[in-house]
């Protein structure tokens, strides 16, 4: 039997119908994990939702099979999308299992190597703009209104839609909802779907309660902690690199309603996550998921948590994303000659 699509295994809960043709690659049912070590750290059970086993490494996959089908059902010739990587990536991928055109629109500075690879591979027209992600995003909102292509940014409500379902899976694999949840943040879409998902279980009798929502920016990247936008965001954790956060209001709005709260992480913080989780529970995601982790570490230092309480940290997109943060940080190779004698005083001396 071949994977059953996130459509179908939600489809009472998503604004599809019998005439929407389902665009799927397989996405959700991902796993989650237990942090051991991390969590006797915390003093707290840390788990860890792996979203980096979608299809194309990140959760934007739950929306975009949605989106893309949506796109095909109305008849759109492309889609296009402004991104900081994983959503260009997504759109490439769903775009060719669809049929249709893609363009991605690309701001200035690094893109992670994998996600590039990731939007030629599928055979995107990508654009590289000289301007950051606010700006690229303007534009892209532009062409939309002007042709008919299909806006596959988190603006687009059926990727909040399909994104939700991430908040179902965590309710059936826990039995109910957690404790709390901690999330990054950079346009603030998914912590808003969390929050649809959440309160959607309820409402159906799926899950008895709801969860705390802890969303996470990075410090360099940080206007809903600011409480205004940042012209300049700068943070090695390029998925949340976000000044203008598009769903700004929605979220805070959503994590306050639910008891928690927005925060902001260092730079230096989210690192030590990142290789915290890849050295101590072999879980590798890229630098702006650490960011969920870092968070909930500091948080749980600062006795924020219950010692009983359940943290799900969404780990939001895998760590093969950015191979280039992940040597630079790293030990390195160590050469040496062919001989048994030398190996063995490297690896035993
Ligand atoms: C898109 C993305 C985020 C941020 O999600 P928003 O919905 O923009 O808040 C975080 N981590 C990764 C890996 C992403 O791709």
């Amino acid at each position: 039997m071949t994977s059953t699509p996130l459509i179908e295994r939600y489809r009472d809960l998503l604004p599809v119908g019998d005439a929407t043709p389902v665009v799927s690659l397989g996405e959700g049912d991902t796993p989650l994990v237990e942090m051991p070590r991390l969590s006797e750290r915390a003093g707290v059970r840390l788990v860890a939702k792996i979203e980096g086993a979608n299809p194309t490494g990140s959760f934007k996959d739950r929306g975009m099979t949605i989106a893309v089908s949506k796109a095909l059902e109305g008849g759109a010739e492309a889609v296009i999308c402004a991104s900081t990587g994983n959503t260009s990536a997504s759109a490439a991928a769903y775009a060719a299992r669809a049929g249709l055109r893609a363009a991605v629109v690309v701001p200035e500075g690094k893109i992670a190597a994998g996600k590039l690879a990731q939007a030629l591979v599928h055979g995107a027209r990508v654009l590289a703009l000289d301007d950051g992600f606010d700006a690229a995003l303007s534009i892209v909102r532009a062409i939309a209104e002007r042709h008919n292509v299909s806006l596959v940014n988190s603006l687009n409500e059926f990727r909040i839609d399909g994104q939700r379902t991430a908040a179902y899976e965590i309710c059936d694999a826990l039995g109910d909802a957690p404790d709390a949840l901690c999330i990054p943040v950079g346009n603030a879409g998914n912590v808003s779907a969390y929050w649809l998902g959440f309160t959607a279980y309820r409402d159906a009798e799926r899950s008895a309660r709801l969860p705390r929502l802890y969303g996470f920016q990075a410090e360099g990247a940080a206007p809903l902690v600011g409480g205004a936008p940042v012209e300049r965001p700068e943070t090695v954790a390029t998925a949340i690199r976000i000044g203008k956060p598009a769903r700004g209001q929605q979220a805070l709005g959503a994590m306050a309603e639910s008891g928690g709260a927005v925060d902001a992480v260092s730079d230096q913080e989210i690192l030590d996550a990142y290789r915290a989780l890849a050295v101590e529970e072999g879980l590798f995601c890229e630098p702006a998921s650490a960011a969920a982790v870092a968070g909930a570490l500091r948080r749980a230092a600062a006795g924020g948590f219950g010692d009983d309480d359940t943290v799900v940290c969404v780990l939001t997109g895998h760590g093969l994303k950015d191979p280039d943060t992940a040597i630079e940080g790293s030990a390195g190779l160590q050469r040496m000659p062919a001989r048994l004698e030398a190996v063995e005083e490297a690896l035993f001396a």
